[in-house]
């Protein structure tokens, strides 16, 4: 039986945020962000803590943004879905499909808490580009999510996306009072047996994270050595370090 998608009134998606245009968040493009509301997990360094919630004050409906992208088009190269979480809406894929029918490509950035509703969006077609946080080693998620087991989605969704063949990103954001050098270490480790290829540390940013000891914390600035990067280098092959050092 052929599958019935949603018309497009009857897409529902809770939009926390919508920037019309972005250089910097996906390279060579001129890209909108879409900001989904709600995330299941709760960071300790969180810059979009107001986006957790699965409703805010102030959110914008989906039939609003999809007009906005409309006009937009001829003019933007591609939409990004980010959060939150915006894997939690399960509306997500008929979203990323309007998207796609109107030309643009499409990114997504998630936490991959759950890999089916992952999959779900994967296999639309409609997703050109993920970008997946690795938190931690997977056994110790909970350092930075404060939700026990919460590597155990994570590591399921790693899989969704390396066997996806979309084009992605694996992303860790690096803060040293969270994070060691072991356990650095260890996802490499991790992403290697997993079959990836190629990693990004993003320095922590204390500019925006609502946590005062981690914005002031003795630890600070995020530095990786190049000693330590070109181990973990040799234990995964590219790792790429983002931000100030
Ligand atoms: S997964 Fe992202 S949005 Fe959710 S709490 Fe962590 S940093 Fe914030």
């Amino acid at each position: 039986m052929a599958e019935t998608f949603p018309s497009e009134d009857t897409v529902r998606l809770r939009v926390g945020g919508f920037e019309p245009l972005t250089t910097v968040d996906w390279e060579g493009r001129l890209s909108a962000v879409v900001f989904l509301q709600g995330c299941p997990w709760r960071c300790r360094y969180c810059h979009n803590a107001e986006l957790a919630a699965l409703t805010a004050p102030g959110m914008r409906p989906w039939a609003e943004i999809r007009q906005l992208l409309e006009a937009r088009v001829g003019f933007l190269d591609a939409v990004i879905f980010s959060g939150g979480e915006p894997t939690i809406q399960s509306d997500l894929p008929h979203a990323a499909e309007q998207v796609a029918e109107l030309g643009f490509e499409v990114a997504l950035h998630t936490n991959g808490f759950d890999p089916n509703a992952l999959s779900a969006v994967l296999t639309t077609g409609a997703i050109d580009f993920v970008a997946l946080d690795i938190k931690a080693p997977f056994e110790d998620y909970e350092l930075i999510t404060q939700v026990p087991r919460s590597g155990d989605g994570a590591r399921r969704s790693l899989r969704v996306v390396l066997d996806s063949g979309i084009a992605h990103e694996l992303r860790t954001t690096y803060h040293p009072a969270l994070l060691s050098a072991d356990h650095l270490r260890q996802i490499a480790r991790e992403l290697a047996e997993a079959g990836a290829e190629r990693w990004i540390i993003q320095l922590f940013r204390p500019q925006g994270c609502p946590v005062r000891w981690l914005r002031e914390s003795i630890a600070l600035p995020a530095h990786v050595s190049a000693e330590l990067r070109a181990e973990l280098s040799a234990l995964l092959g590219e790792v790429e370090v983002r931000g100030t050092e």
